[in-house]
């Protein structure tokens, strides 16, 4: 029997098989650093925890609203107010599993089959595949290196067509860590509301964000991109939650409504007791935040600082989330015990086998003469890895 042609054209998460890879090597007693971590290493702080234990404790373990709790919304529109300038009612809220499941549903929400939506690369690699599945065609718009990875309008103007339903916007950046600036994101803001797009706004490493940079949301300027913008976040990178699997938009009403009406078919509720611990995340005390924010700017210092002094690398400092890419063109072409590395896929593959050492390669991203490491990671790994891979780069090839 075959599957559905939807569902063929579907390929798995790179990220997660190098997770599993290096993982399995763990198990098998070797000793591995591995940069693949999309993930905070920290554990979830110690209030959010009792939050959702004492939810368990009082029974709070029924079905909810199947696009939030009230006082989860709530507190949301109190974020996305006092942190974002943003007016938003709690009809405009959908809480999900996840900010990959609000992604998902905003895709379903807006696209009919053919539809185009622009996604500038690098990319993180979900984006493409979401949008095929939502029945839609995903346009690449590479951004250049010169310009530190991110798209101008110029790139953009060409890409546009008479389908283009949407553009999508992540700031910070995985897998760059770019973040774009005020000025850039008014000129993308006017570009959407030019050809009337819907404007994705994926805002998840908004609190990962460093060298005393603020956070502005796309949907911050005007009414006419207000109304056309479907903020994307969630409590996953900001407060270490990824296993608890909360996310939400805010969108515009009609918008939101629908989305609503599909996740009360697929899926219906996020776990109760995950939106009590995310309510507690919100509302409670912010420092933890703070905590881990300023520690994974140390280790961005760290890796920054060493990674430039290795000279067949080069990159763009990351100034949001926990990721830095890596340019390897200079190592392409080379060979290492008389396997030539021709993408960054043959590059991680010979990093893994023989030095130990798991790094995502960006061909799923979009770039596949650069790797992508995560410094979700202790800074004592992070020295180790690093070791091992500058004797690889500068001594063995
Ligand atoms: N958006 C981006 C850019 C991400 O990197 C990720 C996770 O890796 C997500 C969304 C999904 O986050 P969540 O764990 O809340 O589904």
């Amino acid at each position: 029997m075959k599957l559905s042609n939807k569902v063929m054209d579907i390929t798995p998460s790179s990220t997660l098989a190098v997770t599993a890879k290096a993982k399995q090597m763990k198990a098998e007693g070797i000793d591995v650093v591995g940069f693949g971590a999309g993930e905070p290493d920290f554990d979830t702080p110690e209030h959010i925890k009792q939050a959702a234990i004492k939810a368990i404790e009082d029974g709070f373990t029924k079905y909810t609203p199947a696009s939030g709790t009230v006082e989860l919304k709530k507190a949301i529109c109190h974020k996305l107010k006092n942190e974002n300038g943003l007016d938003y009612k709690q009809n405009q809220i959908v809480i999900s599993n996840g900010a990959k499941h609000s992604l998902t549903n905003a895709f379903t929400a807006i696209l009919n089959p053919g539809d185009e939506v622009i996604i500038p690369a690098p990319f993180w690699l979900s984006y493409p595949q979401m949008v095929k599945l939502a029945d839609g065609v995903p346009v690449i718009v590479y951004a250049k290196k010169e310009n530190d990875f991110k798209v101008t309008i110029e790139d953009l103007e060409k890409a546009v067509t008479d389908k283009t339903k949407a553009l999508v916007v992540n700031s910070p950046s995985n897998p760059t860590g770019v973040v774009y600036t005020e000025k850039e994101l008014r000129a993308i803001a006017d570009f959407a509301v030019k050809y009337d797009l819907y404007v994705i706004s994926d805002e998840i490493y908004e609190k990962l964000i460093y060298d005393g940079i603020k956070h502005v949301s796309i949907a911050s300027f005007n009414e006419e991109i207000y109304k056309r913008t479907i903020i994307i976040n969630g409590v996953s990178k900001s407060y270490s939650m990824t296993g608890w699997r909360i996310g939400y938009l805010a969108a515009p009403e009609d918008v939101a409504k629908a989305i609503s009406n599909v996740q009360s078919h697929a899926t219906s509720n996020p776990n109760s007791i995950a939106q009590k611990a995310a309510l507690a995340a919100l509302t409670g005390p912010q420092d933890c935040v703070e905590v881990m924010r300023k520690e994974f700017e140390a280790r961005r210092n760290y890796m920054v600082e060493r990674l430039s002094k290795i000279s067949s690398f080069s990159i763009i400092k990351p100034q949001g989330a926990f990721y830095v890419v890596i340019d390897i063109s200079n190592i392409l072409g080379k060979e290492f015990e008389g396997r030539k590395i021709e993408t960054a896929d043959d590059f991680s593959e010979i990093l893994l086998e023989k030095e130990s050492v798991a790094v995502v390669s960006c061909t799923d991203f979009g770039f596949s003469n650069c790797i992508r490491l995560s410094y979700a990671i202790s800074l004592e790994n992070i020295k180790k890895g690093l070791d091992r891979i500058e004797n690889f780069v500068n001594n063995k090839l």
